[in-house]
């Protein structure tokens, strides 16, 4: 059984004291953890500096009728979801997608929230870096973390779960796509919507040489610098234009990049 001092010794050997960092995680993957995904909360508080989680919002997703070609989207079969959607608003729910570690942090009293209805980014001591984003640049705040020199943090998840490979094919000049979403005042464009993460674990041994890694529990948790990270996933996908993508036959977004 481990508990939030076993983390808080773990986050330490990883050497992240009051570093800012994005985390990405699976509570289940550690095994029994004493106070649940609350310890783990509070581990990452205790260590680090700034730090963020992505609390994504796919219900808010909307399909337009009719829209701009070569997106990846079946407008006419995306109308029989748009009945399901919901408007965003700053206390929804984190997808379950995002495992229950965001859901947490959202309970907390110094929990911040950045505005995207979709691609939303919470945390703790990280409001600079949250009010970086914006509909055009859904990933600005991992610019803002590369700046300070941020780690990236996969607690017991792999590479599919890193959201900075997301930034990188940005950055690489990969095809981004447009997206829309229900909010308050309507619905919004969202621009600037990342391809498919299915195939990022290819990069593990590319990323591996600068890659911390430590047991906890009976999670594989891995520290990487996200500078690091985007230098070689951009030469890696600048030089072969289908490294990442997935091989799904049924993968439309992967299917468009391969078009491109
Ligand atoms: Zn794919």
């Amino acid at each position: 059984m481990l508990t939030f001092n076993d983390l808080i010794v773990a986050f330490e050997t990883l050497g992240l004291q009051k570093k800012p960092v994005i985390a990405h995680a699976s509570l289940r993957s550690f095994g029994f953890i004493e106070g649940g995904a609350d310890s783990v909360v509070t581990g990452l508080n205790h260590t680090l500096g700034a730090f963020i989680m992505p609390t994504h919002t796919y219900k808010t997703m909307v399909t337009p009728a009719s829209g701009p070609a070569n997106n990846a989207i079946n407008y006419a079969r995306g109308q029989q979801w748009n009945r399901l959607s919901e408007p965003f608003y700053t206390d929804m729910p984190a997808d379950p997608m995002m495992g229950v570690i965001p859901e947490s942090m959202r309970h907390w009293p110094e929990f911040q929230r950045s505005m995207h209805p979709i691609l939303s980014f919470g945390g703790f001591r990280a409001e600079k870096i949250l009010q970086t984003q914006t509909l055009e640049n859904p990933f600005a705040p991992l610019r803002a973390l590369v700046e300070s020199d941020g780690w990236i943090l996969l607690l017991g998840v792999d590479q599919t779960a890193n959201t900075s490979l997301h930034f990188a094919e940005k950055l690489a000049g990969r095809r981004q796509f447009i997206r829309w979403a229900l909010t308050e005042n309507g619905t919004v464009t969202c621009p600037g919507f990342p391809g498919c993460s299915a195939g990022f674990q290819a990069i593990e041994p590319e990323v591996r040489p600068f890659t911390k890694t430590i047991k906890v529990g009976n999670a594989t948790v891995q520290a990487l610098p996200l500078r690091a990270l985007l230098i070689r996933a951009i030469e890696i996908i600048k030089k072969d234009k289908y490294a990442l993508l997935c091989n799904r036959s049924d993968c439309e977004r992967c299917a468009e990049v391969r078009k491109m």
